[in-house]
């Protein structure tokens, strides 16, 4: 028996068996993460109803429609619309589709190569923000060889795409990011720049590859669905040090390894090296909070220099 967040009454389904309406209930990777479970309504095409329709409803992305049992009450009265105008017209227009049909993530993202992992986020339909996204955002830093991962010693988090890193396909290309490509700066970094034999090569990513729409904040099945993604690329960028820039990217990376990370103040958590797969992480503000508490800047410059200080000793740890 498969979990049911339409909450549709047996007359319900009845009824859409009997318009062609399949009612699909995947036991989906996102609902043994316990995120929420997802069921779509797909009218079969080869039925005889008069026009296409697919719904789909997300237990979480409710509210945008009201309520989960609302979207079936409206996609019965979608169907039940298209049957009268049917009647009226030749059933030749499509229904615009009201949510994207998610598919699951594919397996082995934890043994994936750098452009197999790219292509893979690319095409990713695993959760609601795909059907809003102009681009995915995978990250931008030092230059690849040929399926390889950049090498770089710094890895910097942020968030999720905000609009312009949605319509360009790149992290941190707004106000934020030149505030963040002037903290690279004055760290003598910049977020294309080589690693030489003294250091550098910086990797930029986020916790979200597709933007949230309105930039209001990821949820957490959003997190929970885009985090492997991040995970691999950490492995396979084997950076000296992570700088988590913002809540959202704290609490995806220290989730593990800080109790209550959630319930615990950023402030809190910075001044001190944390680990994230044995890669140390160091916190600090986000630039676009930054941008909105200009007195802050010096904490994020205290912090960086932290960082630094970090991947200098650990050079020399490592040189021996
Ligand atoms: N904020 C982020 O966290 N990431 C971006 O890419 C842009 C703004």
């Amino acid at each position: 028996m498969t979990t049911d967040t339409l909450h549709l009454d047996k007359r319900q389904r009845a009824m859409l068996a009997e318009m062609g309406v399949r009612v699909w209930s995947p036991m989906s990777e996102a609902a043994v993460m316990g995120a929420p479970a997802v069921e779509t309504l797909v009218v079969d095409s080869s039925a005889s109803a008069p026009a296409q329709v697919v719904l789909q409803a997300h237990a979480e992305e409710a509210h945008s429609f009201a309520t989960a049992s609302e979207l079936a009450t409206h996609a019965l009265a979608s169907v039940a619309d298209d049957e009268q105008a049917a009647r009226r017209m030749p059933p030749t227009v499509a229904k615009p589709v009201a949510a994207p049909v998610l598919i699951q993530r594919p397996e082995g993202i934890d043994q994936m190569d750098w452009p197999t992992l790219h292509t893979t986020v690319s095409a990713c339909q695993a959760c609601t923000l795909c059907g809003s996204r102009q681009n995915t955002v995978f990250g931008v830093g030092a230059p690849a060889s040929d399926g390889q991962a950049p090498q770089v010693d710094w890895l910097i988090v942020g968030e999720a795409p905000g609009e312009n890193e949605d319509l360009q396909g790149e992290p941190f290309v707004g106000q934020a990011g030149k505030l963040l490509d002037n903290m690279l700066a004055a760290m003598k970094l910049s977020r294309k720049g080589v690693r030489t034999p003294e250091g550098g090569g910086v990797y930029i990513a986020n916790v979200l590859k597709c933007r949230p729409p309105g930039n209001r904040n990821p949820k957490p099945e959003e997190v929970a669905q885009c985090l492997p993604y991040l995970e691999r690329q950490v492995a396979l960028l084997k950076p000296k040090i992570i700088l988590a820039m913002g809540r959202f990217a704290v609490q995806a990376l220290l989730r593990d390894t800080v109790p209550d990370v959630d319930g615990t103040p950023l402030g809190k958590l910075r001044g001190r090296v944390h680990q994230y797969h044995h890669v140390p992480v160091v916190v600090t503000y986000h630039p676009a909070y930054v941008l909105r508490n200009l007195p802050e800047k010096a904490k994020v410059w205290a912090d960086l220099c932290l960082a630094m200080a970090h991947t200098r000793d650990d050079t020399r740890d490592t040189q021996g």
